[in-house]
């Protein structure tokens, strides 16, 4: 994880823009209004944009809630001086429940066992543990099932230490089958009337990732978990909002060289000149998490040109043909990722190209790459 202000030699970095991150935060406070609270899942380095410079840029924005996968992340948070409110949104096994109490963290619950266990160590130390309790509607990643969890939440609710602060389901086809996102919205809908109507009131209520922010205004609940979108990143094509992305990936030119006709470039010589070329080496390859799978299709830009990558992408480092760009030298800046002049590169773009996710691209960004963060 990067932390601002550390000296670094390495000419492969990442911008990331925080304005970017207000305005996309104000959009989504825009969508969803001011009765909705926002939680943002900064899981996974924040997206790969750095957890800890993003937790406070959306602590001082006003979230209301930041989520994350794993204790180990939580626990990074509250030491980096983060007092929001955190969900770890996955499960965590039962012996683990100490550090919920000792960082004041919220546990997503879907198990007797695990709720049994932080109840009893609240008990020991005389404080009310916090939970959301996941119901699953048909992810079927985790989550008690949704037949079950009326009578699974009334029987929680009477553990002494425990408070139910939030319930949740997960939309996994909020893209593709809106019909079926609709049915689990009516679904999450009846149980939480059910427990309503027994007497049993939770606080939270909270279903939608970014699609169902942009796309399912019934599915808001008074919370919501926008992630991607956040980021300044589309789930999926054709959505008519306006997100500014946070995200460039630039580095600069290593080493300059003319090679001759049929020469072969890079390992497994897939790629082959067709005439007399002039190729750029760059410092960056799959080991900082730039695809492999992008070798011979994705360009970068130099000099506001598209500069096409030939050959198999490396570990370290990967070419590009340079030879129409004039006056190309050693140390000139080149950009994956962000806009150069006219002209820009996006993370969906080369998601489709790479054939994967947006989400994948930005995560797998390594921690060998600075991260400059930009006000
Ligand atoms: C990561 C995550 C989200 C955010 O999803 P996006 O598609 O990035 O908006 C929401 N809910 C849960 C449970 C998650 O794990």
């Amino acid at each position: 994880m990067n932390i601002k202000n550390n000296v670094f030699y390495r000419p492969t970095w990442v911008e990331i823009n925080l304005k970017n991150l207000a305005h996309n935060f104000g959009l989504v406070k825009k969508i969803v209004g001011p009765k909705v609270k926002i939680l943002v899942p900064v899981k996974a380095d924040a997206y790969g944009h750095g957890i800890i410079v993003i937790s406070q840029e959306l602590q001082s924005l006003g979230a209301d809630y930041l989520g994350v996968a794993c204790l180990d992340e939580a626990i990074l948070l509250r030491k980096s001086g983060i007092t929001l409110p955190i969900l770890i949104l996955n499960t965590i096994l039962a012996g683990n429940v100490k550090p919920l109490l000792d960082y004041s963290l919220t546990q997503t619950i879907c198990t007797k066992e695990l709720a049994h266990k932080l109840n009893q160590e609240a008990r020991k130390r005389n404080v009310l543990a916090c939970a959301h309790i996941k119901v699953d509607t048909g992810m079927h990643r985790i989550g008690v099932a949704h037949n079950e969890a009326y009578s699974f939440i009334k029987a929680i609710a009477r553990l002494s230490n425990l408070r139910i602060e939030g319930i949740f389901t997960h939309f996994p086809c909020a893209d593709n089958k809106p019909s079926f996102t609709r049915m689990q919205i009516r679904m999450f809908n009846g149980l939480i009337q059910r427990l309503d109507e027994a007497n049993v009131h939770i606080p939270f209520k909270h279903a939608s990732n970014s699609l169902g922010v942009i796309n399912y205004p019934a599915g808001h609940f008074n919370m919501v978990r926008p992630g991607l979108m956040i980021y300044g990143l589309y789930p999926t094509g054709g959505l008519k909002i306006k997100l500014k992305p946070l995200l460039s990936l630039k580095t600069k030119i290593a080493y300059l060289k003319t090679v001759p006709k049929r020469s072969g470039v890079s390992y497994g010589h897939t790629y082959v000149t067709p005439r007399t070329m002039k190729i750029a080496t760059m410092p960056i390859g799959y080991g900082d998490g730039y695809p492999r799978s992008l070798s011979n299709k994705a360009h970068c830009l130099i000099s506001g040109r598209e500069a096409r990558i030939i050959g198999k992408v490396c570990m370290d480092q990967l070419m590009v043909d340079v030879t129409k760009i004039k006056k190309v030298k050693i140390g000139q800046e080149a950009v994956l990722i962000g806009r150069q002049k006219n002209k820009s590169i996006n993370v969906e773009q080369l998601a489709k190209l790479a054939g994967t996710i947006p989400y994948e691209i930005v995560c797998n960004l390594g921690e060998r790459i600075r991260r400059i963060y930009k006000n």
